[in-house]
Formats: C-alpha cells, structure tokens, sequence
C-alpha cells in the first residue's frame, strides 16, 4: 500500500472496502429519484428582527422541539445555530471522517470551535480532528443529524431512583419531580410529530397509543440474540428509532444501509429535527441564522450574536439555551449566568461490551444497526450495579465501518493489507445491485 491510510480506507475506488468485505449498500443503492430535503433560505445577521418573542440557541435535539412549539402557538422565533445546513448529499460517507471516528474531523465541524481537554500539565486546545474532541455535532439538527435514533422512554421507576435505592454518601441523587405519567402525553406527540419506529416492550410504562411506524423486520443477529435471552428468561423486541420504516412527511423509507449512527442518511430517512420539526418551524415564520453564534446572554432578554466577523445584540421575551450539555453551560458561565452547579455533574453514558465468536456467519450487514434489546432489568437487587438510571437497555450494536469495527464482527484474522493475506468474504454482504459500491 503506497498511499496514507486514511486516503486508502476513506476511498470507496482504492479496493480497501472490498478487502474488508464491507459493502455499504446490503440491500442496494439508494434509487438516485430519491427526493431530498432542500434547504430553506437562511437570513443574513443584518436582516434579523430588532427583537423576537423567543430566541433559542441551537438547533438539536432540544432548540429544534422547542422552535416548533413556540412557532406553532404564534411565537415569533429566532433559531441561533454556530454550524451550517448540509444538504442530504453533503456529507459524504467517510470512514475516517464522521461522528464515530473522527480521526481526519467528521466534515461538519467548522474549525475555530476549539474544546479544553484537562491534564496534568493543565489544559490543552483541541480541535474537531483530535479524538479527544468526541461526538458532539455542530450542525443544523446537532446531533440529530447523526444520532443512532434510538428514542427510548424511560421506565417508571427511573424517575425515583433515590427513593428505590437511596441516596449514596456524597451523591446529590434526587428523584426527578415529575412522574413517567406526567411526562407520557410528551412522549406520544415527540414520536408522532417526528417519528418513531417500534413497538412497545414489555414492562414499560403505560403508553396512550403505539409508535406511529412499524418497526424494522429482525436482522440475522436478532434472531440469534433472541434465542439467547429466551434462554435466560428475558423478553426481547425491538429497538425503538426515530427512522423511517415507511414514506413519511415526504421522505422517503430506510434503505437499510450499512452505516447508520455517526453518519448522514443517504435517503434522509432519519427523523432529526433538520427534517421534521425545523422545516415545518420556518414554514410558520421562524428564522433560523446559521454559521453564527450566540457569545453572550443577559438575564433581561439580550442575545449577542456572532457571524462572519460582525456582531450584533438582538432581544427576545424569553432565551431557550439548546446548545448541549457542553456549550450552554459555557454560555452561561461566560454570561456570568447560574448557580455553581451550572457545568458540574456532567454524566456521559458507558457501553458494557461483548464480543463472540461463532461457527457460521451471524451478521448480515443490514442496517440500521441495533437491531433488538431487553428492558428486563429487575430492580430487585440491593445495588443498582449495571442498570442505567436512564430507560435501561441492552441491545445489540449500532452498524460497522470497514475501518473501525467490521472486521471486528468478522472471522478474526491478522489485518490485511494490499497484497497481504485477505479477509473472507461473504455472499451476503455483497452489493445486492451487483455494483461496485
Ligand atoms: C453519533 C451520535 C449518536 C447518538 N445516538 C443517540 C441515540 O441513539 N439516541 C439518543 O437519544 N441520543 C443519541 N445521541 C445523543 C443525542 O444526539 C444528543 O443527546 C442530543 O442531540 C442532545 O440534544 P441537545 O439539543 O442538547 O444538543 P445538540 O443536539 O448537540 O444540539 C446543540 C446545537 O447547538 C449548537 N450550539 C451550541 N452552542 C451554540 C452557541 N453558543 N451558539 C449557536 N449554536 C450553538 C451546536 O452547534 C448544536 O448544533 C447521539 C449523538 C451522537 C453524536
Ligand atoms: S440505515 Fe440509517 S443511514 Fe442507512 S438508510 Fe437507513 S436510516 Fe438512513
């Protein structure tokens, strides 16, 4: 191999993706009628409003929900969001460049958004090419553009989990204030109005209707993981996701390709705000700026705004801080805004992983990844050890990359190299257009 390995494993055309056995279209390439969603105008700094009834920084997860809400209850709104909007076909599928290996960047991150890493030496700058810099998305949608999709609801009792197992010594542990059946009519609009494929598992809380969309058809590995649990007593079904099983609000259905979470869908068959709650927000009059910043608030109503070297103070009734777990509790302390908890106590989430080997072949490659999960996780012990305090889980893994993780779910061998021993290939996982991906 006479080429970098980033250029070799990046490139569909080098033959590197055909060595690993990888194909990233098992069930065939996306139609090219496909219709993608198209980008609304965006306004310039100077043409936004003196003042708006609300401005929401961000446009993930939350500033996307919440745009939507106040524009459909008559709000005038401003969306302030620091990243661009990608059209479907922006973002290229790159092994090496996305949110799940991001050794060459994740081709959104605009640079100059640099994040401190603590150390012994004290702290280093780092930028989106560093793999210390991690998942975050700086995008319209944030890290709905990329998210695996699983739309989990909690269960019951993960809202009172002081109560169930007391509180440990030195924890600020509190039950939340609200209950699973306070926030149930919630749950039911977010996966109507986006979109949820699924269906309800056993155990769960009480729930007013089903998921609007079927869920995906079991993959090779559910079957065998099924067959696991109900050896050990424990109901399986399937992974609740905000993807399209269906056509839906003009997209289309997943094609079930074989690189899903950390990358943009090929067909935009998957529900992020960018598609769903944000076009419809700008349809009812919402401005939406991106590439700018929000770089300062005050506690009456100023937002001071940062884009392409200008800035400029807008004002609004009410801020809705949406920038993530990271940047809101940065804006709030550069504002001088908060109490001291404000960017403490920050909690990520771990993975518990397994690996085994097999006799036969028990991937199949078909996207979207997880593909099954149990929610049995009786809460009978004294200790809540290896129970999420969150919508508990255990499913199986999202989709692989050639470069990260394909081999991995494969027959082990040692790495292969042009001209070097090859990996075993399966019919399965072939192109099913019979093309070269
Ligand atoms: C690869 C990946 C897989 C994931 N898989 C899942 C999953 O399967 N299920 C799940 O529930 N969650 C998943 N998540 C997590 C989920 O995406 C986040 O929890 C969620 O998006 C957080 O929502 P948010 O609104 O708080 O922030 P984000 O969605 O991160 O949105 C914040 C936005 O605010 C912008 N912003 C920040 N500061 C400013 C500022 N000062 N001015 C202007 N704009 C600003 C950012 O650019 C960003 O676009 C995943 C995330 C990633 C990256
Ligand atoms: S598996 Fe995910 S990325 Fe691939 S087509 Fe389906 S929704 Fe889109």
């Amino acid at each position: 191999m006479d080429r970098e390995p980033l250029d070799f494993y990046t490139d569909p055309d080098s033959g590197a993706w055909e060595e690993l056995g990888f194909d990233p279209y098992p069930a065939g390439r996306p139609p090219v009628e496909v219709p993608l969603a198209t980008r609304p105008p965006v306004p310039a700094l100077r043409d936004l409003r003196e003042h708006y009834d609300a401005i929401v920084v961000g446009s993930g997860a939350g500033g996307g929900v919440a745009a939507f809400v106040l524009a459909r209850s008559g709000a005038s709104v401003l969306v302030v969001e620091r990243g661009s909007w990608f059209g479907a076909r922006d973002l290229a599928i790159d092994h090496v460049r996305n949110h799940r290996f991001f050794l060459g960047g994740d081709l959104d991150t605009p640079p100059g958004h640099p994040r401190a890493v603590p150390g012994d030496d004290g702290e280093t700058a780092v930028e989106y090419d560093d793999l210390r810099y991690h998942h975050n998305a700086i995008t319209v949608g944030g890290g709905t553009r990329f998210f695996g999709a699983q739309a989990w609801r909690f269960l019951p009792d993960d809202f009172r989990m002081a109560s169930l197992y007391g509180v440990p010594e030195g924890s600020a542990l509190a039950d939340w204030p609200i209950t699973y059946d306070d926030l149930e009519p919630f749950y039911d609009q977010v996966e109507w109005e986006l979109g949820v494929a699924g269906r309800a598992h056993p155990g769960e809380g009480p729930r007013e209707r089903d998921y609007p969309m079927a869920p995906f058809p079991p993959t090779t590995e559910a079957a065998l993981l099924d067959a696991g649990a109900r050896t050990l007593g424990w109901p399986t079904g399937p992974v609740p996701l905000l993807l399209n099983t269906e056509p839906r609000g003009g997209r289309a259905p997943c094609i079930r390709c074989g690189q899903c979470i950390g990358f943009a869908c090929p067909v935009d068959a998957r529900n992020g705000t960018h598609s769903t709650v944000l076009p419809r927000a700008i349809e009812m009059g919402t401005d939406l700026i991106t590439s700018a910043q929000a770089v300062r608030i005050s506690d009456d109503g100023d937002v001071e705004i940062a884009a392409h070297g200008a800035a400029r103070v807008v004002r609004a009734e009410r801020i809705m801080l949406a920038g993530g777990a990271i940047e809101t509790a940065r804006l709030l302390q550069l504002s001088g805004l908060g109490n001291e908890w404000v960017g403490d106590c920050l909690q990520g989430h771990t993975y518990a992983v397994a690996f085994g080997l097999f006799d036969s072949d028990v991937h199949d490659g078909l996207g979207p990844g997880p593909s099954t999960a149990t929610r049995h996780m009786p809460r009978s012990q004294p200790h809540p050890h290896g129970h999420g305090a969150c919508g508990p889980t255990r499913s199986s893994r999202p989709s692989r990359s050639p470069s990260v993780s394909w081999r991995a779910a494969r027959t082990p061998s040692p790495p292969s190299r042009r001209g070097g021993s090859r990996l075993p290939r399966t019919p399965s996982t072939r192109c099913g257009c019979g093309r070269r991906p």
